[in-house]
Formats: C-alpha cells, structure tokens, sequence
C-alpha cells in the first residue's frame, strides 16, 4: 500500500492529525504501538487547546470534534465519555494554605475548559478515525527505513508513505538525537490516578473565590515543587506530585504526604486505581523536529513539565500549524516545516523560562503571584486575538518584547534579585484583564 502520510501514533494528537489529513484529501495510514482504550497522562485543557480544538474543528469540517472543545457541549453530546470541569487554575502555598492564587479562564460551568479522562477520548477520537475509512492499526510498531519514500514494516503492516508525522509522544521512532543542555527546568513526576480524594474547596472552600477552586486545575506549591489534582466526574482524580530533581531528590509519595498535612488531609480516604508512577527527570527535547518527509508535533519533540497545563494547548497549536504544510509543493513545505520548527522551538523556550522561574518563586507566594501572570498574561492576549482571528505563536512567543520581557524577569529570578512590583507595569501591553491588579488579591474572576 502507498500512502501519502503515515501518522506514527494514535494518542489525541495522532488521531485529530489523521483526521485532518483525511479530510485534506491525502490518503492516511494511523499506527498505534499499543492498543485503546488505555490510561494516558495529560489531560487538563486550557482555553488555548480548546479554542484550537474548536477552530481545527471548523476548518476542517469535522463537526463531531467541537463539542469537545467545551465542558457544557462535551456533557450533552457525549455524556458516555468522562472528563470534568474546568474552570481555571488554581494555586496554594504549602504550608501556609492562606496563600492562594485563583485565575479564572472562563465565565461559567457551562463555557468552561475541560480534564479530558484520555482513556475515553483518546479511544473515541480513534473510533472516528476507523469510521472515517482511514487504514488504522493497533499493536503495530513499524521498523522505518527512508529511500525516496519512507517504507514501513511489521508483522501486521507493509507499506510505503511520502510523509511521517511523528506523535508518539517521545518515543523518538526516528531516532532524532536529544539535546536537553539549554532546558532549565529540571523536573520528575510521581503521579497516578485515584478514588476518594477529597475536593479542596469542601474543606478550604471560600466566598469570595471566583469559582469552586477544585473545579480547576489545582496546584499545590511547596518549596522545590508542586502537585496537580484534576477531578473527573466518574469520581476518579488525577494527582501528580512534580518535583524540582535536584531540590528533592529522595522525596517519595509517603514522604511528601507526611511533610504536608494538609495535602494529607485531602488524600487520606485516596486509593490509587492504578499503580504509583514515579519517572525520570522528564524534560526532553530533539535537536531537530522536521526534516525534508517527515515532522514531529510538539509532545514528540519536547516536553518540559505540566505546570499550567501548557502541553495540549502546544501540540493543537502544533497541529494547526503542521497540517496545511503537506499541501504545499516540495520547496514551499520546505519552507514551512523550518518555520514551523522555528516556532515551536521559541514556544518551548519561553515556556521553560516561565516555568523554570515559577519553580524559583515556589518559596515565595508574593513573587510567584507576580511572576505567573507571565504566563497568564501571553495566554489571555494569545486567546483573544485569536478569538479574534489575528494570528499569534503559542503564548505570545512570536512577540519580541514580550519574550524579552519574560528574559527580563527570568534573569532577574535565577539571580536572586525579582523585582515583582515591575511586572505590573512591564506586562501591560498585553494586560486586558487587570493581572497584577493588587485590589484583587489574588483572585481573577474571568472578565
Ligand atoms: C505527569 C504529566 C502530566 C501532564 N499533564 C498535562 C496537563 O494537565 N495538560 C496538558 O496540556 N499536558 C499535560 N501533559 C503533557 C501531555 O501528556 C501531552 O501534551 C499529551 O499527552 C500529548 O498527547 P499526544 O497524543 O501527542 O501523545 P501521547 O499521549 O503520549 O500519545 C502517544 C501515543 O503514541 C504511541 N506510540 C509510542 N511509540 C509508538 C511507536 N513507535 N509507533 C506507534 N505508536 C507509538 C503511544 O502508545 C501513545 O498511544 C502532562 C505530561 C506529564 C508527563
């Protein structure tokens, strides 16, 4: 079989990339290596990843995709497949639990951000593919070699593709060298899935959050690391602790609960539904993404920490940006997939200098209030402008003085010396909702 493209890889990404292609018109062969459904990590949204998801939807005319793009419309579409509400993100200081830090990314419980319980969609997205006609095939993990073509084999497939597009997700099939050297974030996880874990807000709940805080994604900070907790509506919740390698070497599950009470209290009736991961440092990142046939998305090529849940938001966006390339004639795709390495590249970077900074300012929930809304700010005017139809590069990264002033106040964090009262003024260019507004104090309703 000839194909024009062969997707490597059928998490969300793969499947809503194949899906594109088909309807572009190229005949698609998916390969999974493992099989659905399947547990997956990675499952919080963000207005950046739903608003790509919606208009990957529109432009591509693949209708059953939208409603996955809001908790509201995913419930009544899809009441069979779980995921939970998101209403934006939340963060608390450990020990000192006064300390809070909520930012709201939608306006209600309707038009909200979505966890996406992956099992269940990624499982749905490949079903679509199958019904589409697109050749799909599980338990298959092909040995490439590339002449002109690229020829895939195994046991179950033999076939040719023009194109690879490469979303494993890390596994690097191509065998791309790694170069982590100039990522600062330095990070692992221990992370599973569990029942009986307590919300936050039924025990530390407040009137004047602007949301449930739990219906978020919840960050619990501590100095030299955090925890994530994303509660699904099938009453499974994800928890993660991530922790800075070299601050906390030997923590443990067990220990981190002990040295945090409160984060105990959460979790004391937990059990884990599926054993406890503990991983490696994960950052990773290949020193090339494309070459002249074949391209990684973002989450094969690099991935630095789930921090403000920027991972899905990079690879939709890398996946918009991707697709209409294999369209293009060979010195024009050329091209684009240099710019398009380009991009992600600034993406990667500036996100590792927000988030490595974050890290810094764990100890120091003032600094750390301030110093976020780096983030917030490159998301909120990204979004609106692209609600708008103008486009920008994942979180504002395209912008040179906003990179600069992400430089800037990064150095100013590594050296010991953030001067957080500056970030107000300096962030103002692209400031529509008030961040860094201290009569707030710390909670931002959405607006
Ligand atoms: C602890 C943790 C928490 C995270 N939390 C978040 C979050 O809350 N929000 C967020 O946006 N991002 C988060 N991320 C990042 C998130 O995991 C990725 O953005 C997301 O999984 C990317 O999806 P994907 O489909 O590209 O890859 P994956 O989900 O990794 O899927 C890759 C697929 O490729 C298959 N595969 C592997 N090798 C081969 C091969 N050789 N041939 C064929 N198939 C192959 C795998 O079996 C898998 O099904 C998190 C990451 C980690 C590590």
């Amino acid at each position: 079989m000839k194909y024009d493209v062969a997707i490597l890889g059928a998490g969300f990404s793969g499947s809503i990339s194949a899906l594109i292609a088909d309807q572009m018109g190229l005949k698609t062969i998916l390969l999974e290596r493992g099989t659905h459904p399947r547990f997956a990590i990675g499952e919080s949204s963000t207005p950046q990843a739903d608003i790509t998801l919606a208009s990957l939807a529109e432009k591509y005319n693949l209708p059953f995709l939208k409603p996955l793009s809001r908790y509201g419309s995913w419930k009544e579409s899809y009441p069979e497949l779980n995921c939970g509400p998101k209403r934006g993100f939340t963060y608390i200081q450990h020990p000192n639990i006064e300390n809070e830090l909520l930012v709201a990314a939608s306006p209600d419980n309707y038009n909200c951000d979505c966890h996406w319980y992956r099992e269940d969609f990624d499982a749905f997205l490949v079903e679509e593919v199958k019904k589409t006609g697109v050749d799909y095939f599980e338990n298959t993990n092909v040995t490439l070699t590339s002449n002109s073509n690229w020829n895939l084999q195994s046991e179950n497939v033999s076939c040719t593709a023009e194109f690879i597009i490469d979303a494993t997700g890390g596994a690097n099939p191509l065998h791309i060298p790694q170069d982590n050297t100039s990522i600062h974030t330095n990070s692992r996880a221990i992370y599973s899935h569990f029942t009986g874990v307590t919300p936050w807000g039924n025990i530390h709940g407040k009137q004047h959050h602007p949301y449930r805080c739990h219906d978020s994604a919840l960050h619990h900070v501590f100095a030299g690391g955090w925890m994530y907790v994303l509660h699904f509506d099938n009453g499974i919740t994800s928890a993660g602790f991530i922790l800075d390698c070299d601050a906390r070497p030997n923590d443990t599950w067990e220990s981190l609960m002990l040295e945090f009470p409160n984060i105990n209290e959460q979790f004391k009736n937990a059990v884990a539904t599926l054993p406890i991961v503990q991983s490696k440092r994960m950052q990773r990142c290949t020193t090339k993404m494309v070459g002249e046939n074949w391209a990684m998305l973002p989450h094969a090529a690099a991935f630095l920490d789930p921090l403000h849940s920027a991972g899905n938001a990079l690879t939709l966006n890398g996946i918009e940006r991707l697709m209409p390339l294999l369209q293009l004639s060979k010195q024009e795709r050329i091209e684009g997939l240099n710019t398009y390495q380009n991009k992600t590249t600034q993406a990667v970077k500036l996100l590792d200098k927000i988030i490595h900074g974050c890290y810094k300012c764990f100890d120091d929930f003032e600094h750390l209030s301030q110093f976020a809304m780096l983030y917030f700010v490159g998301a909120d005017f990204t979004e609106r402008q692209k609600r708008s139809g103008t486009e920008t590069d994942f979180l504002n990264s395209g912008n040179v003085d906003f990179r600069n002033t992400v430089d800037h106040f990064y150095n100013q964090v590594v050296e010991g010396t953030l001067n957080a009262a500056d970030i107000a003024d300096a962030i103002k260019p692209w400031n529509m909702i008030g961040l860094c507004d201290p009569s707030k104090q710390n909670m931002y309703d959405y607006t």
